[in-house]
């Protein structure tokens, strides 16, 4: 296959790229914006299973050198009383979840795409494409590049999603933000292998504090989906000062605490199914495939596990549609799982199955559970070889 474009430069676009170059295969990856990755106070944890797929193609190294251990996360109410301790699944204690900055991830596997001879063209914004034997993709600024296969890395608003089906489901709002921030030393910074996570009076929020004192929050914050579009950082911050009035949380401290330019929210949305994966020389990973609650901190592990099983496939069955079909076979079942394992509403009170979990203390410090062992320890065996 001489050329396959990747649309989106996102954990999943770089990722699949990466993937691609190490399977042997040609990668140019079209991003939209005209520049790398913003994501100001933003972050993001990597699971044991995503940092499986990242080391089945050496990019593993790329997380572990600018994040740190998380390994599990306090439970805590109103008043700041202990709820309980949740050790965050793993394989074993080295293989665990990492959190890192969401830019610094970016930034890495972009250096290490262009490192192994992707090219990165940015300000290309993907309007439609077609197909004749190979496909040939058309931007936004009346510019076409031709390939043999074209992968939709184009995030929850894919349009790849539309082109391979007008009639695809999209994405449906939850009725909630994610409102997130960092600040440096306005938290203890000794418990940095700590998550914070606060069932407050009206809404939930947490923290992790980096070993370098930075702390990096989240907040969920019910409202309408245009609600917050151009809200500036005070009122982001006022929102969340009435959502959390007169309850006693440590995170309110690190949110009154953030500057204007650490402070950005998110929409979330939910994608269970897309019933066409695949047609005409397009095919799609990450979140334009599969969107799941933040509360599954899975989406970044599922965009890399999806990159790097497509690239698989590509590499070991010579026919492309065949090999789609095979990627299709290895995910579907996995990714619908993920999406449902996930709390639509992150509502005040904490979830039936997690109280449960956590009223027997020895259960929950456990790093391994039989429940969701299969999406943790998934292993993805490079040099085993897919078949049809
Ligand atoms: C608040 C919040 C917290 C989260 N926390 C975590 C976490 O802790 N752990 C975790 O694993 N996941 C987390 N996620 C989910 C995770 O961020 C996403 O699942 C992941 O980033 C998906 O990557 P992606 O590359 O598929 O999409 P994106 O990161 O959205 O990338 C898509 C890229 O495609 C580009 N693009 C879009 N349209 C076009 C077009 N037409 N042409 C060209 N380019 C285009 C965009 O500019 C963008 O760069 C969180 C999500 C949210 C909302």
């Amino acid at each position: 296959m001489s050329r396959i474009l990747v649309i989106g430069g996102g954990v999943a676009g770089l990722t699949t790229a990466i993937a691609l170059r190490h399977a042997g295969l040609s990668a140019t990856v079209c991003e939209a914006h005209p520049t790398g990755a913003d994501g100001r106070g933003a972050f993001l944890t990597i699971m044991a299973n995503g940092r499986d797929a990242l080391r089945a193609v050496d990019a593993e190294h790329l997380v572990l050198e600018r994040s740190f251990a998380s390994r599990q996360v306090r439970m805590r109410d109103s008043h700041d009383r202990g709820l309980g301790v949740l050790t965050i699944p793993t394989p074993d204690p080295d293989h665990g979840p990492r959190t890192m900055r969401r830019a610094d991830l970016y930034r890495a596997l972009a250096d290490e795409a262009v490192r192994r001879g992707v090219e990165i063209e940015h300000g290309k914004r993907l309007v439609g494409a077609r197909h004749h034997g190979g496909v040939t993709a058309f931007f936004a600024e009346d510019s076409r590049i031709g390939g043999d296969l074209l992968i939709g890395a184009d995030g929850v608003r894919s349009t790849t999603r539309s082109l391979i089906d007008p009639k695809a489901p999209q994405p449906e709002y939850t009725g909630w933000h994610s409102v997130m921030g960092a600040v440096r030393d306005a938290l203890p910074a000794d418990d940095y292998d700590s998550y914070y996570m606060y069932f407050g009076r009206r809404a939930t929020c947490g923290h992790i504090t980096a070993p370098d004192g930075e702390t990096w929050w989240f907040a969920n914050l019910p409202c309408g989906e245009q609600e917050l579009a151009g809200a500036s950082p005070t009122e982001l911050r006022r929102r969340l000062g009435d959502l959390f009035a007169g309850d006693r949380i440590g995170t309110v401290r690190a949110i009154r605490a953030t500057g204007d330019d650490q402070i950005t929210a998110a929409a979330c949305y939910q994608l269970p199914t897309v019933p066409t994966w695949s047609r005409a020389g397009m095919t799609l990973v990450g979140d334009a495939l599969h969107v799941a609650s933040p509360s599954t901190t899975q989406g970044a592990s599922m965009a890399i596990e999806d990159g790097v099983t497509l690239a698989m496939c590509l590499r070991d069955i010579p026919d492309t549609t065949a090999a789609l079909h095979a990627y299709e076979r290895l995910r579907r079942e996995r990714v619908e799982r993920v999406v449902r394992t996930g709390f639509r509403r992150p509502g005040p009170r904490l979830p039936g199955p997690l109280r449960r979990l956590l009223r027997d203390r020895a259960v929950a410090r456990r790093t391994r559970h039989p429940d969701t062992d299969w999406l943790h320890l998934h292993h993805i065996d490079w040099g085993g070889g897919v078949s049809l």
